[in-house]
């Protein structure tokens, strides 16, 4: 029989060589086969695992040495305290895009009723926890995956939004006749080639979610160049891009007609978000 600090350890050592965090995937690898706390684990070290829970923990190990990520093999990640369910459908959410709701929750008015597109939501996690804050603006998620956007919809579910509407499509195609307050987007911008590409958890990422053209500034440009035909007068774009992307991304809001471009850096000190205001004239 195992205890819960053999199991620990074991796990540890397994996990040296293939992840970056041994100690803390193993220590969140049995919570969620225990389905118990950190502090459980603390409080009950001799405690023994029945033999159904030692086979499933050697079988999420086994995952996890063989390169799944965590969040994909627990189903969930957390992003703005909230808990999203997450498959390998879409991107698992990162801390440094809260850099970008954090941006977007202090630059506008809870009061103002805006309309908002999230363009390629995926899990929805920028969605939902703009929604969770601003139950009075109006929301619409779009993704090209139907998969991400039915694990967006049942994340918003669970979170009981009713200001989220979810629509299929690539980038605009779902805004057809629409206008925005705010369009954000956490689009893929990773060059086609970077090897960041083939190392660690990215390798289990939609590619779709990640990649985008030779610099990685395909649909940063594309996102730039359209914006405006769905923008109010006034209206803002703000966009998630690479830490080597400031600049490039400058330009692109600059030539599709955006002022009072801010850029803002995450909270590792890179570059992370850039937002504009639509109407060059009045800059
Ligand atoms: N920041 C992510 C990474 O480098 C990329 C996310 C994205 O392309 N939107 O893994």
């Amino acid at each position: 029989m195992t205890t819960i600090n053999q199991a620990l350890s074991e796990a540890r050592d397994k996990l040296q060589t293939t992840s970056p965090s041994p100690a803390v995937d193993a220590s969140i690898l049995l919570r969620h086969v225990l389905g118990c706390s950190t502090g459980h684990l603390f409080a009950w070290p001799d405690k023994q695992l029945s033999q159904q829970q030692a086979l499933q923990f050697s079988d999420v190990l086994q995952q996890r040495i063989e390169g799944k990520p965590i969040a994909y093999i627990t189903g969930e990640r957390e992003f703005w305290s909230l808990t999203f369910k997450v498959t390998s459908d879409v991107l698992i959410p990162r801390p440094e895009t809260e850099t970008l709701v954090e941006f977007v929750l202090e630059k506008f008015s809870a009061n103002d009723v805006l309309n908002v597109a999230d363009l390629g939501t995926g899990s929805g996690a920028i969605a939902c926890a703009i929604a969770v804050e601003h139950p009075q603006w109006n929301i619409i998620a779009t993704d090209a995956s139907t998969a991400a956007l039915n694990i967006a919809q049942l994340n918003a579910s669970a979170l009981n939004l009713e200001n989220i509407q979810f629509s299929h499509g690539q980038w605009f195609e779902p805004l057809t006749g629409l206008d925005f307050d705010l369009i954000i987007s956490n689009p893929p911008y990773v060059a086609m080639d970077d090897p960041h590409l083939s190392e660690g958890d990215v390798r289990s990422e939609p590619e779709a979610a990640l990649a985008s053209g030779e610099q990685g500034m395909d649909a940063i440009t594309l996102l730039a160049r359209q914006a405006g035909s769905y923008l109010k007068t006034d209206g803002w774009l703000v966009v998630e891009h690479g830490y080597d992307q400031q600049q490039a991304v400058y330009d692109c809001f600059n030539q599709g007609g955006f002022a009072d471009i801010v850029q803002l850096t995450d909270l590792a000190g890179l570059p992370r978000v850039t937002a504009g205001r639509y109407g060059k004239s009045n800059a």
